[in-house]
């Protein structure tokens, strides 16, 4: 599990406090569609299940809307879980100051690049000898 947050006073390692204040905007509006998309993917379910899941949704605050979902099996919104998912990590990764901070090698993701994707764990190089190994895995329709 993830420990308590503390805020206040955070220092990231690569980024400066405005570049983190505006990753964490992005990734909070990202957060709020992807949370919309998914309730509304629930709330058009037969199942009353997935109805009560999209008031939870609704309802969660500042927890993690997709260990939530975890479990749930609704193709719909498979795509959408998977990217909250992501996004969560990353405001995870920027209340804990390592946002930016390469999963793979520990060096710096870079702004730029965080910006276009501020959920991105790797740096460009770890990314490529990613895809490589990884090919033809899928690709992502976004
Ligand atoms: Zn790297």
């Amino acid at each position: 599990m993830v420990p308590p947050v503390s805020r206040g006073g955070l220092e990231m390692r690569y980024l400066t406090g405005a570049q983190a204040q505006r990753l964490e905007r992005l990734l909070r509006g990202r957060q709020r569609v992807l949370r919309d998309e998914i309730r509304a993917g629930l709330l058009s379910s037969d199942e009353q299940h997935h109805k009560d899941l999209a008031g939870m949704v609704a309802d969660v605050g500042d927890e993690s809307v997709a260990n939530l979902l975890a479990d749930l099996d609704v193709k719909s919104i498979d795509r959408d879980v998977g990217e909250l998912r992501d996004v969560e990590a990353a405001l995870e990764r920027l209340a804990r100051g390592v946002l930016g901070v390469c999963a793979d090698c520990g060096g710096d993701i870079g702004y730029d690049r965080l910006e276009a994707n501020p959920a991105a764990t790797r740096c460009i190089r770890c990314q490529d000898g990613y895809e490589r190994t990884h090919a033809h895995e899928g690709t992502p329709t976004l």
